[in-house]
């Protein structure tokens, strides 16, 4: 049975990038009658925003999801995360790194593709130099290729070394990295879908290696389309906001949102139902939902019928 999920991260109210990724993975799971889970990544403690989680949740109700079991917390788990980390460090595949950020860059060639992030030059990699202490830790990567077959984009090859190097699995900060805690959730809630925007394709080599590593199994993959904003400028986390509990949303505008959605994912949802209820618009795009669609979109603005803008 497929178990998929959406992995929001409370750093501001649901926007309609999220929104995609909602009902994509939604769709995905519930079409052969998969689970669908909701995991709330609220690792980042400096960057969560208080009570945007539950808002998140309260918006996803609102829109007609309906997740099974509990919410699970990443923000609750950091034992779990330890428990990989020791059994990285344990199998020499994690290593403590001295170097801080400006030391990376000052060394390091280039930024990989617009993240902002340096590939590590390997300074500690053989051993903390004299005069460092440890910060956080890294895994070590490998020439070896990683391969998968992408469910939107196709059968895809990357190269840890020139993509990011041996990279952080605990910052410096003490905060268990992005990386390290989806792979451990993934694993441990029997996640076997993994369904999100296209700005995370550049992860999941990361996480294939730390599922490999660890001896987990690597998910199935599907990277949606990214929403842009007009002429494909990259959308703020604060555009685009589909509403919040605060703000409230009126059935109308929920289910031009999902009938929205819909279209993004080049799903084709008829006239006659932008309409209905959203739970409803949800259903029918689970019965009818085809990945060939989504294959063909391409990065855009979020269609809004009757145009109707919800970035006020
Ligand atoms: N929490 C991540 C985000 O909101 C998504 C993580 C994932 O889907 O793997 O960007």
């Amino acid at each position: 049975m497929i178990v998929g999920r959406f992995a929001p991260s409370p750093t501001g109210p649901l926007h309609t990038g999220s929104l995609v990724a909602a009902v994509g993975s939604y769709l995905m799971a519930r079409r052969g009658g998969g689970r669908w889970l909701v995991r709330m990544e609220d690792l980042d403690s400096p960057r969560v925003v208080p009570g945007c989680g539950d808002d998140i949740l309260w918006t996803l109700e609102a829109l007609g999801f309906a997740w099974d079991g509990a919410v699970v917390r990443q923000s609750e788990r950091g034992e779990l995360y330890q428990e990989a980390l020791d059994r990285l460090i344990a199998l020499g595949a994690a290593y403590p790194c001295g170097c801080s950020r400006a030391e990376i860059a000052r060394v390091a060639t280039a930024p990989h593709d617009g993240d902002g992030e340096f590939i590590y030059p390997g300074t500690c990699r053989n051993g903390l130099p004299a005069g460092k202490s440890a910060r956080g830790w890294r895994v070590r990567t490998t020439a070896e290729p990683i391969r998968f077959e992408d469910l939107v984009l196709g059968p895809l090859v990357f190269q840890l070394p020139s993509l990011c190097g041996d990279f952080v699995v605990k910052r410096s900060d003490g905060l268990f990295a992005y990386q390290l805690a989806v792979v451990v959730d993934d694993a441990l809630q029997g996640v076997n879908q993994v369904v999100r925007g296209a700005d995370l394709l550049s992860s999941t080599p990361r996480q294939i290696h730390l599922q490999q590593l660890l001896g987990y199994a690597t998910p199935e993959y599907a990277h949606l389309p990214l929403v842009t904003g007009p002429g494909g400028a990259k959308l703020s986390k604060r555009d685009n906001v589909v509403s919040s509990a605060s703000t409230g949303i009126n059935i109308k505008d929920a289910s031009r949102l999902i009938f929205g959605a819909l279209a993004f994912l080049g799903q084709n949802p008829p006239p006659d139902l932008a309409t209905a209820p959203p739970a409803e618009l949800l259903g029918w795009g689970v019965d009818n939902f085809g990945v060939a669609a989504v294959r063909s979109c391409r990065p855009g603005p979020f269609p809004v019928p009757d145009n109707r803008s919800f970035d006020q």
